[in-house]
């Protein structure tokens, strides 16, 4: 009987908080990548800057339609779960690579664990949304990240002995990463601490319509500080495809970069702005507020400490000016917080009810 659990992913906030499961259970991960993001700077930094080795093996389903994403995700794990089986398969967070890989789990009879599981954000347009209830549905062990998440699940009807709160893994890929000295960081983008904003975006919500997007970089332009902005590819196609090329010019706009580049930035920052859903979460480590700009949101624990959530539009301006104007007071108010999603010990927790499921 093999001894090794499969730890599926595809995406790079997947590869960033299984990081520290993958180390935790050390030599029975087996590591399986969808190729779901096969740009090197969305996926083998990480790898890089974790330590973590290459994959076993890859699937390669990147680049192509959802539902071509998780149709070939499981179809190809599925594949290799009859071909090796393992004693588990463990998936994290809403991408098409999880719930792909939940579904070959299922089809093939393995265990599945589901890391981050029972966030909700109640918006059935966005698909990240229709990944994790499906995935929270499959799972034989769910490992809340908090108790909101907890009861998201009670209220979605799954037993209360599949549930365990762990806390997010996110905290201890910051602990482990985030870079002592920053400088070098700062310096390259040409700023100074709390002398600029960070901003990311590439959620079709705000990308995907040319006057949504008008509007979000010209309310970035037009902040009192300068906003360094790592271009996800999906955005740098949407920008070059609508022609909104000549809006960048106020903006540091730069490949995407690296996690401790990126953790840099932000812990030395005025404020975010982001639709990401890994930075609200990361800026409560940090101790930074972050503008949330989307219609929902799936981490409701940050709202009203570090995070404030706005539609793309006046707002954008209105409250990161306001912050801009109190921000020594700001910084020293969310650096009494605690963050919500735990202590940095989300992987030992998961790793060990893991070993509960497969002992009992
Ligand atoms: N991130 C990064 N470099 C960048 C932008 C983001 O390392 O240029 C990290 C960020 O710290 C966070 C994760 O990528 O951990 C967020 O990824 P994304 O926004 O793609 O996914 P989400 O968290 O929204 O699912």
């Amino acid at each position: 009987m093999t001894n090794s659990i499969v730890v599926a992913l595809g995406t790079r906030p997947e590869i960033i908080k299984l990081a520290p499961i993958i180390a935790e259970l050390g030599d029975r991960a087996r590591v399986v990548h969808t190729g779901q993001h096969y740009d090197e700077k969305l996926s083998k930094v990480f790898f890089d800057a974790f330590g973590l080795p290459e994959p076993a093996y890859r699937l390669a389903i990147g680049g192509e339609t959802r539902a071509t994403q998780i149709g070939e995700a499981t179809s190809r794990l599925g594949e290799h779960l009859a071909a090796e089986p393992a004693r588990a398969v463990v998936v994290q967070g809403d991408t098409n690579t999880t719930v792909g890989a939940a579904l070959a789990a299922n089809a093939t009879g393995t265990p599945l664990v589901h890391i981050e599981a029972g966030l909700r954000s109640f918006d059935r347009a966005m698909p990240e949304e229709h990944n994790r209830i499906v995935t929270d549905v499959l799972s034989d062990l769910l490992c809340a990240p908090t108790e909101v998440s907890r009861k998201n699940l009670l209220e979605s009807g799954i037993p209360a002995d599949r549930i365990t709160v762990t806390g997010n893994t996110v905290v201890e890929a910051v602990e482990t990463l985030l870079p002592r000295d920053r400088d070098g960081f700062l310096a390259k983008h040409d700023v100074e601490p709390a002398g600029y904003l960070l901003a990311t975006f590439h959620r079709p919500e705000n990308v995907d319509d040319p006057a949504t997007l008008r509007v979000i970089l010209e309310e970035l332009a037009a902040l009192p500080l300068p906003t360094v902005l790592p271009m996800h590819p999906r955005t740098r196609a949407r920008v070059e495809s609508f022609g909104l090329g000549d809006q960048l010019a106020r903006l540091r706009v730069v490949e995407p970069v690296g996690f401790q580049e990126f953790l840099a930035l932000s812990a030395e920052c005025a404020a975010v702005v982001s639709d990401s859903g890994g930075v609200q979460e990361e800026v409560s480590v940090l101790k930074r507020p972050v503008l949330v700009v989307r219609r929902s949101t799936e981490r409701p624990e940050v709202l009203g400490t570090f995070a404030e959530r706005v539609l793309p539009g006046p707002d954008i301006g209105r409250i990161v000016g306001g912050w801009i104007d109190q921000l020594p007071e700001l910084h020293a108010r969310l650096a009494e917080i605690p963050s919500p999603y735990g202590s940095g010990d989300a992987a030992a927790r998961s790793v060990v009810a893991i070993d509960e499921m497969l002992a009992g």
